[in-house]
């Protein structure tokens, strides 16, 4: 069959379809797994999807076997802060038992290298909202107890087995390919960016401004959006990283500068063309006032070098995305 294969589940959501198209398109043989409960099968642009689910551990090993894969990047998991709090056991079943039943497949058919989307959730409220990768882990929810405890697991499992890793804890992640070919196509999303979008193409009437309180410069809250491209990039960053033969790291993946939801909204009224209508609404109860990366530790450690930074190719890009699904999906 030629080269290994990488498998990459979850590979139909916003970020592993990213990484899928970036993975096809440097020549590597990429394979998706993904339940389609999430992402959307139009999404893959690259090798071919299995759907299926992470917990079905007889089709994850097949999977791992026919296609003879060597590294799998596990990004298959419900990434919605306030439906964990509502439902932990779904984000304790689906994220944290998914990750475990996808190592002991792992180990089981000797693929030894593997990369895992982490999460800043784990870091919680960091003192000074500001974390390096040796701020202890605190998180307030149970999104990000699900992904600290799947972090665990692979530092366990790399300890007792000839596994290697590579953990990227994303901060905020925005924006889509710059080529326009896919993006985030999340129903009822609650990210910033994509919710700004969704205003702007007239899905919502308002954008919500959650806290205008915070002892931040402009009262409201602040965070370190990335570009998944540039994350993207990251996960390419750490094939290489463990093709080298090198050992398991956990590592931030954002720029090191934060912005608050005021210059975001500000970035995507330009786009736009015009400014948005916003609503001051009360803080949203869990939300840290800041959250930033401490983040030289991936450029020195992967050679990572960041092509997207700043704010307007970010908002461009998810605008140009939200304005596509909007003329091919229109709401029924
Ligand atoms: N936020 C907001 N309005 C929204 C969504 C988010 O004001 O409709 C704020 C939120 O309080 C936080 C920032 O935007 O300060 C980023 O939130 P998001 O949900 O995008 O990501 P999080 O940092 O919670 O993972």
């Amino acid at each position: 069959m030629g080269a290994e294969g990488i498998l990459v589940t979850g590979g139909a959501g916003y970020i592993g379809s990213h990484v899928v198209r970036q993975l096809g398109a440097s020549g590597e043989r990429v394979v998706t797994l993904d339940n389609l409960s999430r992402g959307f099968r139009d999404a893959v642009t690259y090798g071919p999807l299995v759907v299926g689910d992470t917990s079905d551990r007889e089709l994850v090993r097949r999977v791992l076997r026919e296609h003879s894969i060597g590294i799998v990047m596990h990004f298959a998991a419900l990434t919605v802060v306030s439906e964990s709090v509502a439902d932990p056991l779904k984000y304790y079943s689906n994220n944290t038992a998914g990750t475990g039943t996808v190592l002991e497949c792992c180990l089981a058919e000797g693929v030894d290298r593997f990369v895992f989307s982490s999460s800043a959730a784990v870091y919680g409220v960091p003192n000074g909202g500001i974390a390096d990768e040796d701020t202890p882990t605190a998180p307030i929810n149970p999104y990000g107890s699900s992904k600290l405890m799947s972090e665990w697991m692979l530092r366990d499992v790399s300890a007792a087995s000839g596994l290697r890793h590579v953990a990227l804890r994303y901060f905020n992640v925005g924006g889509s390919d710059p080529g326009g070919r896919i993006g985030q196509s999340t129903p009822q999303a609650t990210l910033l960016t994509k919710v700004a979008a969704e205003h702007v193409v007239g899905k919502r009437p308002d954008v919500p401004i959650f806290g205008t309180d915070y002892p931040t410069p402009d009262g409201t809250g602040v965070r370190d959006y990335i570009h998944v491209e540039d994350v993207a990039a990251a996960h390419l960053a750490a094939l290489a990283y463990l093709r080298a033969g090198r050992p398991s790291v956990t590592l931030n993946c954002g720029y090191g500068r934060g912005h608050s939801v005021r210059e975001v909204l500000a970035a995507v009224g330009r786009a736009a063309g015009r400014p948005l209508v916003t609503r001051e609404e009360a803080r949203r109860p869990g939300d840290p006032p800041t959250l930033i990366a401490r983040a030289d530790r991936i450029r020195e450690t992967l050679g990572w070098v960041p092509r997207y930074e700043g704010l307007d190719q970010l908002v461009r890009d998810a605008l140009r995305w939200e304005h596509r699904l909007q003329a091919e999906r229109p709401p029924i």
